[in-house]
């Protein structure tokens, strides 16, 4: 089954893209790169987001809308900012950390609230040359400390609010933290030791600091993903992949001058960066931000009052959505909305098609993961969406199903609708350029020309490629990649834990839940006491969006000869699935 594209009657404007055969034929990297023109040094993310907006009438555009939390009767309040006002205040945050002796390639981590400082800084240390990591800001003071350590940070940005829940009891453990800048949560900060005033320094900075010049190659940003050994990894990205953001939000996203357009994402995903900050910001399109969590009549409520003509969400706040019943989707009405793209998590046909009953449009699904910085594969408005599909290659990107052979090396899969590996030919702009520190495993995602992507998937005979799940342990929840091995590390540093296990348990909303399978030390009794001490001390630690929903006791955790607990196993357990094969199990396990 398929849905052909339709334009709602009122919206004015045609595709940017319907020949799919003639538009990738056409297509060259560098025709985008001369589109956006040259920038200071080559190349600079935030001089084309920033700096080339601060002219002529497209000063006085709004560039955000920041809604703000609800205060009863009448419309969400919302702070509007203009794309010059949003100029001179990136500017003055450039100045701020040049006057701090911040220079290029120093890395500034950005851990706060979906705030207007959040985007300012953002873009203030890209103008900067400075390498930017937003952080999400739900994470606890494990996640959030362990990132600050692997990225070596040197600035911190926070809230009040944060730094004294998080930041304070972490904040020794990163020596090579240098300035801790603080938003204060009623203005200026009073009593936060050792941090500086973000907003005195603000008021004080140079509105018309210069842009530190950069190429193609510098790197720009550091977003943290999650594997199923070891630390998160870090992955690097350069100035370069502004040419994606662009790309991809003339072909995915659909973006045109006149669009209102909104990202749930967090930017401390990188969705949220590349699509919540970026890419809008390069089209100049006027950008929703909600500073709240998910919540379904607000979110109705905000495509409506705010007329968003392209939203781009997740499959989780999607089936959140449809739970919360048409009625109250029905108490709302969306004449102004043109298209509705999803991204990272599978995306079931139910909810393409209850788009297009309940929203008037269907829900267009695409792919692409923290490696690649921008959407690889995308149904998008020029072309029939197939429900349960990803979609298609965009112009520039290359896509194939491929099998590895043993020896390091692979073999492309032609047949349609064979399962293999999904891999993306390298050479796109916002391919990620290195996990940091760690060279051994950025060499192994690549085999010859090709990116492995660690997704398994098919492709169909019409080209369109369809997700079939993780080649890994990861856990994807509520949108979420969740490493097994930093919640594991966190459980077993309490006492009471000799080891566990971390499985995601499949769940109809958010996809997957993560439970634990926990065998406890000798003297202490696994009861429902433990089980609510252990759920308790990893929402500390971990924050709510990693923490484990549900703990199991086990008496023994399967392992692998080698010692590995198998992961594969317990997961099987759970489902009640055949365990395969357990050649490798140790006995007794
Ligand atoms: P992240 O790096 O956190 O953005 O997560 C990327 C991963 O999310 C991918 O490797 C996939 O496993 C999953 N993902 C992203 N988009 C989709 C999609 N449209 N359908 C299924 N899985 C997806």
């Amino acid at each position: 089954m398929s849905i052909t594209p339709t334009s709602p009657p009122t919206s004015g404007v045609a595709p940017n893209f319907t020949d799919y055969d003639g538009e990738r034929s056409r297509f060259s990297w560098s025709a985008i790169e001369r589109r956006l023109g040259p920038a200071p040094g080559g190349c600079n993310i935030a001089y084309y987001a920033v700096d080339r907006h601060d002219c002529g009438p497209q000063r006085d555009k709004v560039a955000f809308r920041f809604v703000g939390p609800n205060k009863g009767a009448g419309e969400l309040p919302v702070t509007e900012v203009t794309f010059g006002d949003f100029a001179h205040r990136v500017r003055k945050f450039t100045a701020v950390l040049r006057g701090l002796g911040v220079g290029k390639g120093d890395p500034v981590f950005v851990f706060t609230g979906r705030i207007p400082e959040l985007y300012v800084s953002i873009l203030g240390a890209l103008r900067n040359g400075s390498v930017v990591s937003p952080l999400f800001s739900a994470f606890g003071p494990e996640p959030l400390a362990t990132r600050l350590r692997l990225g070596d940070a040197q600035v911190l940005v926070t809230t009040e609010q944060l730094y004294r829940r998080r930041v304070e009891k972490i904040r020794d453990s990163v020596p090579s933290l240098r300035h801790v800048l603080v938003v204060g949560d009623a203005g200026s900060i009073t009593d936060v030791p050792d941090t500086l005033d973000f907003h005195s320094m603000m008021v004080d900075a140079d509105g018309d600091c210069d842009i530190t010049p950069t190429c193609a190659d510098d790197v720009a940003l550091l977003h943290f993903t999650s594997g199923t050994t070891g630390t998160p990894k870090g992955a690097v990205h350069v100035h370069g992949a502004v040419a994606t953001h662009y790309a991809t939000g003339l072909f995915a996203l659909d973006l045109h001058p006149s669009d209102v357009f909104w990202c749930t994402a967090d930017p401390g995903w990188v969705t949220g960066t590349s699509y919540g900050v970026i890419t809008p910001l390069l089209h100049g399109v006027t950008s929703i931000v909600d500073s709240n969590e998910f919540d379904a009549e607000r979110w109705y409520r905000i495509l409506e009052e705010q007329a968003v003509t392209v939203w781009y969400t997740a499959p989780t706040a999607i089936r959140m959505l449809m739970k919360s019943g048409p009625e109250l989707a029905h108490k709302y009405s969306y004449p102004h909305l043109r298209l509705i793209a999803s991204v990272g998590e599978p995306l079931n046909p139910d909810a393409v098609l209850w788009g297009r009953d309940v929203l008037g449009r269907p829900i267009h699904d695409n792919w692409w993961q923290t490696e690649t910085g921008g959407i690889m594969i995308a149904n998008t408005p020029g072309f029939a969406i197939k429900p349960g599909s990803m979609g298609r290659p965009l112009p520039g990107i290359d896509a194939a199903i491929v099998r590895r052979t043993g020896d390091g090396g692979i073999e492309t899969v032609e047949t349609p609708n064979v399962e293999g590996e999904l891999a993306i030919r390298r050479g796109w702009p916002s391919m990620f350029r290195g996990y940091l520190h760690n060279d051994d495993r950025y060499r192994r995602a690549f085999a010859g020309d090709w990116y492995l992507t660690g997704d398994l998937a098919k492709r169909d005979a019409d080209g369109y490629y369809w997700f079939v799940g993780r080649a890994d342990d990861v856990i994807k929840s509520a949108g979420h990649l969740i490493g097994p091995f930093e919640v594991e590390n966190v459980l077993m540093e309490h006492p009471a834990v000799a080891e566990a296990g971390v499985i995601g348990k499949p769940d109809p909303i958010v996809g997957a839940v993560v439970k634990a399978f926990v065998s406890v030390k000798t003297g202490w009794n696994a009861d429902d006491a433990l089980r609510r001490e252990l759920l308790g001390y990893s929402r500390k630690k971990l924050g709510a969006s990693v923490a484990p929903k549900e703990i199991e006791f086990v008496e023994v955790l399967p392992h692998t000869r080698s010692g590995k607990i198998m992961r594969r196993l317990l997961k099987a357990r759970e489902l009640g699935l055949p365990e395969g094969d357990t050649s490798t199990l140790e006995v007794g396990g």
